[in-house]
């Protein structure tokens, strides 16, 4: 009997384990140990899609969704650090794509926070995304009520802390990235959440453009980006920073996420990826050298 009963309960588990598993096989949004990260910020997303916990004296703000799936790992992050999704006020996200804000539903009825967006970002969140110009078409995820338009350089307060919003379209209409100053051993850190840098497949910079002036958008992106001091680097995904391996280093004597250098390199790499796409793209409408009647080419 009790064996029978042992192996029963066996069975149930690993029944449940397999229909979690089930349940999220999306690549990057595997559960991740959720942690501090420096201060006042915490990491409460999955192993590569991102979300972070930025507490305060006055309530918490969470920045990224990801996906619907997301949600529950986020939650289970909130609640192992020792706070409370009740607790979170403002919701922010670095760019209207699915794997970002496809959970900014649930998340929102999860935390009963608000909903800050950029201005071109909006309309793709509170139609579901149908208004992305690249993935749209049909809903792709539920519509979200945008409670609040984010302005460029805009500063977001809660209980003495402050976030500044800086526009850096490109990756997506809206791309935002968010910039906040931390106390670390008595020292300022500047904090810097990338909200995108990279061309998807299928986007077009130069001939048909994926939207008017989309090339123009990226360069503006990469030039705030460049002016922004960032002694911690963090962002919409893990890949950007090295997340895993940061973590995985965390126990040192140095906090690994201090990576100044990482940052340039970062965006320096990826506008060199932006300037060779739009040279490609370019190319076949390059008018050929002509040379004067009479003169021979070399
Ligand atoms: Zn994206």
């Amino acid at each position: 009997m009790r064996s029978h009963l042992a192996a029963r309960a066996g069975g149930l588990l690993a029944l449940g384990a397999a229909s979690l598993v089930a349940q999220n096989n999306i690549p990057g949004n595997q559960p991740f140990p959720a942690h501090k990260i420096i201060a006042n910020i915490y990491y409460v997303g999955a192993d590569d899609i991102t979300a972070y916990l930025i507490t305060t004296r006055a309530g918490h703000i969470v920045i990224n969704a990801g996906y619907a799936e997301t949600v529950p790992i986020i939650d289970a992050g909130i609640r192992k650090l020792g706070f409370k999704p009740k607790d979170v006020k403002i919701l922010l996200n670095g760019q209207a794509h699915y794997d970002h804000v496809a959970g900014m539903a649930a998340l929102q009825t999860l935390t009963g926070g608000k909903v800050y967006s950029s201005e071109r970002d909006a309309p793709v969140l509170e139609s579901g995304g149908v208004k992305d110009p690249r993935w749209g078409k049909e809903q792709t995820y539920p519509p979200v009520k945008v409670d609040h338009i984010l302005q460029d350089g805009e500063k977001i307060n809660l209980g003495g802390v402050t976030l500044t919003t800086r526009l850096t379209p490109g990756h997506s209409l809206g791309c935002t990235t968010f910039t906040t100053t931390v106390m670390d051993h008595g020292k300022p850190l500047e904090v810097v959440f990338v909200g995108g840098t990279s061309i998807n497949p299928g986007i077009r910079l130069f001939d048909k453009p994926t939207w008017p002036g989309i090339a123009d958008d990226f360069q503006k992106g990469f030039d705030v980006l460049k002016g922004l001091k960032c002694d911690v680097f963090l962002g919409a995904h893990g890949n950007y920073y090295g997340m895993k391996e940061k973590y995985a280093r965390l126990s040192g004597r140095v906090n690994p996420y201090i990576d100044p250098e990482g940052y340039k390199k970062f965006v320096q790499s990826s506008e060199a990826v932006f300037h060779a796409q739009l040279a490609k793209e370019m190319e076949p409408f390059r008018t050929p050298p002509t040379f004067p009647e009479g003169v021979k080419k070399q």
